[in-house]
């Protein structure tokens, strides 16, 4: 048998995930610089140069970012997982090949135009120039990537200020953005980011006069300060998605569906099911299959109050707990449990301290209510107004739009789990950014245009 590259490529991967060494990719820095105001310097000039570039050019640039996303995707998700100690190798690669796959590029910017007896006018949706990026340690490389591609696709360039526990990965994900865009014909520094991000490296991004539109990624604190800034923000906070079962659903099925959303990288993403809320008819049967078919913990009371003083802290959650495994969580209350436990649940009232915060991690208590309308009235009061995300399992089509309409968030997953709103396992696009907030929703390249009039009077119009 002959011994190929590949084959060789393909054994050294596996050695390494045996060993469960540490992967030190090469870190190349394109586009990575000491001082944000050169970043932002070289961010602009690179957009000076993209903005000449073709449609074609710029969906060249994108299509090797997707290329390189899914040869890097592994790495990526193991620097991710090794550098913040969150999440899930696995789940991130998935996160990875979805990102390549289904974010949006140039085709995403239509053209919107009106002919007729006094001539032909065209909306044209273009560049804002050169974009702030605030991002997140939950989804690092993937929202860099994500932003990247709707970003460039709309012709910006875009300067990001990672969070400083994810900076590795963030960068080494700027970096293969810039390699894309040089590769592929166009110039470097389309994504531009700093050695060491801090509140003041992010204020200067803020302030700075050649930044025109910055897009925040992460919990309130972020948000709020970008919608302070006196500068046109797209805002992407923080959620807690309930999951509403109602006596129509079907009961197996959703308890399924809940705990494979919920248990997603383990539990980092922001549109992941973070509690349930089940009517009462219909309630022992949905923990029954989550116990005895979908490898749940059921916590007693004595273990909930040990979460509860484990992941909760005076000043919030203990990021020690953010994006752990179910096993390593019960492992720091003192219970010893087998590979197969992928959640923890537990019965309790809306206000338990592990039902009302947004956790990040697979605890999901589940909340009983009388009947639909008093599910409907809880659900509500858990997502805490944040209108991010919120799902359903029913069958019963006055339910899904009662709900749909009262809790009014940017995503309402239906009969799934919660990751098929960002079209895995369900139609639609990918993203990372999911503009609460603000209200752009789920972002892509035609969030981050600018709308323009061109009026031609008297001419081209050919009817
Ligand atoms: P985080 O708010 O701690 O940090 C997010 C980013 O904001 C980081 O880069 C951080 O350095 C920066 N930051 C925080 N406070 C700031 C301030 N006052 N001024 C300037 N920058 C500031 O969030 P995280 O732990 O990285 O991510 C988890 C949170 O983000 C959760 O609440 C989750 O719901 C939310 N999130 C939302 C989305 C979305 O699309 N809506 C996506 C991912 C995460």
């Amino acid at each position: 048998m002959s011994v190929n590259e590949q084959m060789v490529q393909n054994i050294v991967k596996e050695v390494i995930a045996r060993m469960n060494l540490s992967i030190t990719p090469q870190q190349n820095s394109l586009g990575i610089f000491e001082d944000m105001n050169e970043a932002i310097e070289a961010a602009k000039k690179a957009q000076s140069i993209l903005k000449k570039m073709s449609m074609d050019q710029k969906e060249q640039i994108i299509s090797n970012i997707r290329k390189k996303t899914i040869e890097h995707a592994e790495i990526m998700a193991r620097m991710g997982v090794e550098e913040t100690g969150m999440g899930n190798v696995g789940h991130k690669i998935l996160k990875h090949q979805l990102l390549a796959e289904k974010t949006p590029g140039t085709e995403d910017i239509k053209t919107e135009a009106w002919s007729g007896d006094r001539g032909l006018t065209l909306i044209e949706m273009g560049p804002f120039g050169v974009i702030g990026a605030i991002t997140p340690c939950t989804n690092p490389s993937e929202t860099v990537l994500c932003n990247s591609i709707g970003m460039i696709g709309a012709g910006n360039t875009v300067v990001f200020n990672p969070h400083p526990a994810a900076i590795k990965v963030s960068n080494y994900a700027v970096n293969l953005v810039n390699e894309a865009s040089i590769e592929a014909g166009g110039p470097a520094n389309v994504a531009c980011s700093v050695v060491k991000p801090t509140l003041a490296t992010s204020n200067i991004m803020m302030k700075h006069k050649d930044i025109p539109l910055i897009a925040a990624t992460g919990g309130p604190g972020v948000v709020t300060a970008v919608l302070s800034s006196g500068k046109r923000g797209i805002g992407a906070g923080a959620g807690n998605p309930p999951a509403l079962v109602d006596e129509t659903a079907d009961i197996r099925k959703a308890a399924e569906d809940i705990i494979n959303g919920c248990t997603f990288d383990n539990n980092l993403p922001c549109i992941a099911e973070k509690e349930v809320v089940a009517v009462s008819s219909i309630m022992d049967e949905l923990m029954h299959y989550m116990v005895t078919e979908q490898g749940c913990y059921l916590a007693s009371k004595e273990e909930q109050d040990k979460l509860v003083s484990t992941v909760l802290t005076d000043k919030g959650l203990n990021r020690k707990c953010v994006g752990r495994d179910a096993k390593t969580l019960l492992g720091m209350i003192g219970v010893h449990v087998s590979d197969n436990i992928r959640c923890i649940i537990f019965e309790g009232e809306k206000e338990h301290p592990l039902i009302s915060e947004e956790l990040m991690m697979p605890i999901l208590g589940i909340v009983r209510a009388t009947d639909f309308e008093d599910a409907l009235e809880k659900a509500v009061w858990l997502e805490h107004g944040c209108r991010h995300s919120a799902h359903i399992h029913s069958k019963n089509i006055d339910n899904i739009t009662a709900y749909a309409k009262e809790i009014d968030t940017a995503i309402l997953v239906k009969n799934a789990p919660s990751y098929a709103a960002i079209g895995f396992g369900g139609e639609g696009f990918c993203t990372f950014t999911i503009a609460s907030r603000t209200g752009e929703g789920l972002t892509s390249a035609k969030s981050f245009t600018k709308s323009r009039r061109c009026v031609m009077a008297d001419s081209l119009c050919i009817r």
